[in-house]
């Protein structure tokens, strides 16, 4: 899985979540917002995990730009993880 697919996967699971915290607060479910918030949750911690740079290591946070803001190494977002 490329660092994009990781990504977008990571988005969509905590877009479901939240959304399912949304549905349950207003329908005044407990599971359902506990189940909202772990997926929104497991999201941020799915892309916080593999989203990071190969070279240092640190978190892309919510920027996507072609090169690393702490080293300036290139960020391979459509190649597959590998140590060339
Ligand atoms: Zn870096």
């Amino acid at each position: 899985m490329t660092l994009r697919e990781t990504r977008r996967a990571a988005a969509v699971v905590a877009v479901l979540g939240a959304w399912l915290t949304l549905v349950g607060t207003q329908a005044g479910s407990v599971w359902r917002m506990g189940l909202g918030l772990l997926a929104l949750l497991g999201g941020l911690i799915l892309d916080a995990a593999q989203v990071r740079c190969p070279a240092c290591g640190r978190w892309l946070r919510w920027d996507s730009g072609p090169r690393c803001a702490a080293c300036g190494a290139e960020i391979p977002w459509d190649g597959e993880n590998s140590s060339t």
